[in-house]
């Protein structure tokens, strides 16, 4: 069975293979509003953006525009992956791990980074 215990994205620079436990994990911001998670590639030090839904993690580019998006670059499939998303984080939980990742100062308008032009 997919799980955050058997599944990798791949870094949008590098390609880098992180455990989708340990993206979120780690993860370094989120925005509830989106649905979105930052994590930073342990290789390449890129950021890279997921967007965590109830039983599946996209992963993607950010896309800046009225409502920011992420362009697709992979779909998993995590049955039972579990995202509430509170104004201020998001809690998420698959098998019997759980996490809470603060939105600290994040906003929407802040996901899309430099240097992927704006
Ligand atoms: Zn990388």
């Amino acid at each position: 069975m997919n799980s955050v215990l058997s599944e990798y994205l791949n870094c949008t620079d590098c390609t880098e293979a992180t455990l989708v436990r340990d993206a979120i994990e780690h993860a370094i911001a989120c925005w509830p509003e989106l649905n979105w998670v930052a994590h930073r590639c342990s290789n390449c030090e890129t950021i890279n953006y997921i967007a965590v839904n109830n039983g599946s993690v996209i992963e993607g580019y950010p896309v800046h525009g009225v409502v920011p998006t992420l362009a697709e670059t992979q779909r998993i499939v995590i049955r039972g992956l579990s995202v509430k998303c509170v104004p201020d984080g998001m809690r998420i939980s698959n098998l019997n791990l759980s996490w809470y990742i603060d939105a600290g100062d994040a906003t929407a308008s802040s996901a899309s980074p430099k240097q992927y032009g704006g």
